[in-house]
């Protein structure tokens, strides 16, 4: 028996996909999305082929030039979003409850998304219809402007840990832009991209405009990457996922985002407020059960309180309420798959093996409650050294590794030695001090006295292999367009 869980309206779930504006099975293999909280299955879902994602780049070719689309100007396709985010909003609890159930986030969490998904649509809504056009009136004899025109069809190619608010934040600038979008979901979490998909078929978006194609990224990402009429793909994903991609679109000469892992660097001082640095903390790796791209999963501690402090985290990180993503009381929800949650033991066994002290968690919980659930306990280890492969590779999971610095140059050398480069966070009350080391630090978002905070209007990417282009921000929409000049003789 489970925990109990909240009442929640019943969700509707479909076996068909999105196909080029209509919705009916996929011709590719069965995919079987699971509860994570039980290892029940939730679905059956025929996805999509590479032939199915040949039709839906005919159809977006169709729908891209089709004058009803084509002839509109930035404020009528804004209202198309405007009517997306609205629908969202009206589905809050069914979509919050959908991605609770695939992913076993917790319904606080994704509800979140799902506002955050909505906000994103409005977001890019405003930005197209406020966009302008610049013109340079460089002598007398002619005027050059430069005008920003989709790219045609795109492909949007995301993972399983935050569907729906990274599904949006690729399909809202695309569309903004005029372009058609091809989303293809990861094979775990279909769910949520094909409830975006009703959304924006019952939004009124011509046919052909939008196409949800779950299924394998061996071959239906590949063939989506690859497809000669594929304009563009953003992608967002693990770092070996985007090295292929980036390879495969090189061939094309085709432009590429690629937002991709991490090993973030929290880093906590001597001044810092301890209590609010420990809740960042918790938060910055536990949260989404560790899985997140921006995970603080390496917590630097400077030597003067580095046992203090160490005592302190593992005390807060074993009252953690682990449990069902449906229970209201729960704080750290199941992993996405018992496969993943099987990979995550398997990297802190390699940590014991490289000689990590496991000051608690290490484990599946054993607690019959959580039964067959994808569980695996909040992990703190350290006395490992920061080249150790632990502290090296992401683990995607609810494992923080804990190392002591020196001083300020110690902490930079430590905290950029890594291939990564995604976003850090800094403790202090020294304002002078964040400043400084925060933009010693290599990454693409740096939080200082906060963590995980995000905002639509504030751009995000990363640095190294941390990631190629930037989403969000006002300019987001510009990266699913071309740039053209135009020259006007007078
Ligand atoms: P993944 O790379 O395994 O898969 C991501 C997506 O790529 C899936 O839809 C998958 O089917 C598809 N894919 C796989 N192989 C492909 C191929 N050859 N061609 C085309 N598509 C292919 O990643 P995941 O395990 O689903 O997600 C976890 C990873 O995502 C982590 O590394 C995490 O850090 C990263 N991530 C990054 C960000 C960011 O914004 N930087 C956000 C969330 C997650």
């Amino acid at each position: 028996m489970l925990r109990s869980t909240v009442a929640a309206p019943e969700v509707a779930i479909s076996d068909e996909i999105l196909v080029g504006g209509r919705w009916r099975r996929g011709t590719g293999e069965l995919l079987e999305p699971i509860d994570p909280a039980t290892g029940d299955r939730i679905a059956a879902v025929h996805a999509a082929s590479p032939e199915d994602v040949h039709i839906a780049v005919r159809h977006g070719q169709d729908a891209v030039d089709d004058p009803t689309w084509r002839g509109l100007a930035p404020h009528q396709r804004a209202s198309y979003l405007y009517r997306i985010a609205a629908l969202i909003e009206r589905d809050t609890e069914q979509l919050a409850l959908l991605q609770t159930r695939n992913t076993g986030k917790t319904l606080a969490e994704t509800r979140a998304l799902v506002a955050s998904a909505a906000g994103t649509f409005r977001f890019f809504a405003a930005a197209a219809e406020t966009r302008e056009a610049r013109v340079t009136p460089a002598r007398g004899d002619y005027l050059s402007m430069s005008t920003h025109e989709p790219i045609g069809v795109v492909g949007a190619i995301t993972p399983w840990n935050s569907p729906i608010a990274s599904d949006a934040q690729k399909v809202a600038p695309a569309l903004a832009a005029g372009n058609a979008v091809l989303l293809k979901p990861a094979e775990w979490t279909p769910l949520v991209a094909l409830a975006l998909g009703r959304i924006v078929m019952e939004a009124g978006i011509p046919p052909g405009l939008f196409s949800v194609l779950p299924g394998p990224g061996a071959t239906v990402g590949d063939a989506l990457v690859r497809h000669p009429g594929i304009g563009k793909v953003s992608f967002t994903g693990g770092t070996a996922t985007g090295r292929t991609i980036g390879r495969n679109a090189a061939e094309k000469i085709m432009p590429v985002s690629l937002e991709l892992g991490g090993k973030s660097p929290n880093v906590v001082f001597a001044d810092a407020s301890l209590e609010h640095a420990i809740a960042g903390l918790l938060f910055g790796i536990f949260s989404s059960s560790g899985q997140s791209c921006v995970a603080g999963s390496r917590i630097f501690v400077a030597e003067v309180i580095y046992d203090q402090l160490l005592r302190r985290l593992v005390a807060a990180t074993r009252a953690l309420r682990v449990g069902p993503g449906t229970d209201p009381r729960t704080q750290v929800g199941p992993l996405v798959h018992p496969d993943h949650r099987d990979r995550v033991a398997a990297m802190v066994d390699g940590a014991r093996l490289e000689g990590a002290r496991v000051h608690c968690g290490g484990a599946a919980p054993t607690d019959p409650e959580l039964g067959t659930g994808a569980y695996y306990l909040p992990t703190v280890l350290d006395g490992l050294d920061n080249s150790a492969a632990t502290c090296q590779e992401e683990i995607f999971g609810p494992v923080a590794v804990v190392l002591p610095f020196h001083d300020e140059t110690d902490l930079i050398q430590q905290a950029n030695d890594t291939s990564y480069g995604l976003a850090c966070g800094i403790w202090t009350s020294d304002y002078r001090k964040a400043w400084r080391i925060g933009k010693a630090i290599q990454a693409g978002t740096v939080w200082v006295n906060t963590y995980k905070q995000f905002s639509i209007s504030t751009p995000f990417s990363g640095v190294k292999e941390s990631g190629l282009g930037t989403e969000k921000g006002r300019d987001g929409i510009l990266a699913y367009t071309h740039q053209k000049s135009i020259y006007i003789g007078l």
